[in-house]
C-alpha cells in the first residue's frame, strides 16, 4: 500500500478562527466605512485585552517591534542599555535602531531570563534603562529587577511579546516594569496577523507613548514633538477581535502538547525550560535543551528527514550581532547553540507528537 506523504509538520501553526466570524468583523469595518486611525475596532480590541489581561494603559499599535523602539526612544536618550542577549532580534535592533548602546548581561542557565544577580555590575554612569525579555512566556526575575531600577533610578522595559496570556503572582504579566511590550503577530499566541501593543500604569507616561506612536500629533493642528507611525488598522483589529475568543482554548490545547512532551520525552539526556515559580504560564513555546549542539543537530536532522521542521531559536545569541560590540556571554552562546524549538500549535494529534517524541528519544 503506498503511504499518503504525511504533510509537514513546522514549529508552529498560525491559529485561523472560523471564517464566517472574521467576515463578522470585517464587515463592521465596511458599515463604518472606517480603516485606520483608531476605530471602533481598535479601541474594543484593546478594552478586550485590558479586560481579559490587564487593568494598565494600553496602546495597540502595527506591530510588537515598534512599542519597543518607541519605549527605548522614551527612556533611552542616547545612553546605555542593560539587555538581554537571549531574545528575538528585535530587542537588541530596538536599541541600536534609537542610538542607544546595548550592554549585555548574561542568562539564567535554567530560567533563561536575564541573570538579575549579574545586573548591579553592568549599570555605568552612562545606563539609562534595563530591557529584558520575558523569554517564551517566563517572567523576568521581576521583583529583584524592581528593585536595582529603583536604586540606580533607571527605568524597566519588558519585552512581553511572548506573554500574552502569562500572570505572575495573579497579576498580568503586562503590569510589570516602566513599560511592557507585546506581539501579536501571526506566529505567537494570540494575534492579528501583524500586530503589537505597549502597556503601561503611569498616565502622563501613557500620554507621551501615545503622542509618540501617532506622528506626536497634539490634534491635527499642532505637536507635542517628534513621533512615528505605530498606529493599528482596523483590518488587524478584525483579525484579534475573530481570534480573542479563542484564546482560553488555544492556551488550553498548547498545554496538551507541553503535557505531552513533559510524559513522553526522556529527559535524561535533555532538559527542558523551568518556569519561575508564581507563573500562570501560556505554554508559547517549547524550548529542549541538549547536552551539546552536536546531539542537538543529528536530531534535527532526523526529524527534518521525517517532515518535521522544529527551530533553533533563539540563534545566534545576540552578542554576536555584527552592528554591536561583542561581549563575551557564555550561558546565553551555550544556550543558543543547544537549544530547538518543537512544533507545538493547536491540532497537533498524539500520532505526529509521537513520531515527534520518539524520532527525539531513539536518536539519543
Ligand atoms: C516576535 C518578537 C518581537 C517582534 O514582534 P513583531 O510583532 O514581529 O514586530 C519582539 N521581541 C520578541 C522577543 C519576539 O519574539
Amino acid at each position: 500500500m503506498i503511504e499518503k506523504q504525511a504533510s509537514k509538520i513546522t514549529v508552529t501553526k498560525t491559529f485561523f478562527p472560523p471564517i464566517e466570524e472574521y467576515q463578522e468583523q470585517i464587515k463592521r469595518i465596511w458599515i463604518n466605512q472606517w480603516l485606520t486611525n483608531r476605530g471602533d475596532l481598535v479601541k474594543e480590541l484593546e478594552d478586550k485585552i485590558l479586560t481579559y489581561s490587564t487593568g494598565v494603559n494600553i496602546i495597540a499599535m502595527t506591530n510588537g517591534t515598534l512599542p519597543i523602539q518607541i519605549a527605548v526612544k522614551v527612556f533611552g536618550n542616547g545612553g546605555e542599555i542593560i539587555t538581554t542577549p537571549f531574545s528575538y532580534v528585535a530587542t537588541t535592533s530596538s536599541i541600536v535602531w534609537e542610538n542607544c548602546t546595548p550592554v549585555f548581561v548574561d542568562i539564567h542557565p535554567e530560567y533563561l531570563t536575564i541573570d538579575e544577580t549579574k545586573i548591579e555590575a553592568a549599570i555605568t554612569p552612562k545606563t539609562t534603562a534595563i530591557l529584558a525579555t520575558h523569554v517564551y512566556g517566563n517572567p523576568c526575575h521581576v521583583d529583584a529587577i524592581e528593585k536595582i531600577a529603583t536604586k540606580h533610578h533607571l527605568k524597566v522595559i519588558y519585552d512581553a511579546a511572548h506573554c500574552f496570556g502569562v500572570k505572575y503572582k495573579n497579576n498580568s504579566i503586562f503590569d510589570y516594569g516602566d513599560v511592557s511590550t507585546c506581539s501579536f503577530h501571526a506566529t505567537k499566541i494570540f494575534h492579528c496577523g501583524e500586530g503589537g501593543a505597549i502597556f503601561c500604569k503611569d498616565n502622563e507616561l501613557f500620554n507621551k507613548l501615545f503622542y509618540h506612536h501617532n506622528f506626536g500629533h497634539n490634534g491635527p493642528l499642532s505637536f507635542h514633538g517628534i513621533g512615528i507611525n505605530a498606529k493599528m488598522s482596523e483590518l488587524q483589529a478584525a483579525m484579534g477581535l475573530a481570534v480573542l475568543p479563542h484564546i482560553e482554548f488555544i492556551i488550553s490545547e498548547r498545554k496538551k502538547v507541553v503535557d505531552y512532551y513533559n510524559h513522553n520525552l526522556n529527559f535524561n539526556k535533555l532538559s527542558k525550560l523551568k518556569i519561575r515559580k508564581g507563573t500562570d504560564w501560556n505554554f508559547s513555546y517549547y524550548p529542549l535543551i541538549f547536552n551539546n549542539e552536536e546531539k542537538l543537530l543529528k536530531v534535527e536532522k532526523v526529524l527534518n528527514d521525517s517532515n518535521i521542521e522544529p527551530r533553533r531559536y533563539f540563534y545566534p545569541s545576540l552578542n554576536n550581532l555584527p552592528y554591536v560590540q561583542y561581549q563575551d556571554m557564555p550561558v546565553a552562546e551555550k544556550i543558543s547553540k543547544t537549544v530547538l524549538c518543537l512544533p507545538l500549535y493547536v491540532g497537533l494529534d498524539e500520532n505526529q507528537l509521537s513520531k515527534i517524541t520518539n524520532a527525539i528519544n531513539e536518536t539519543l
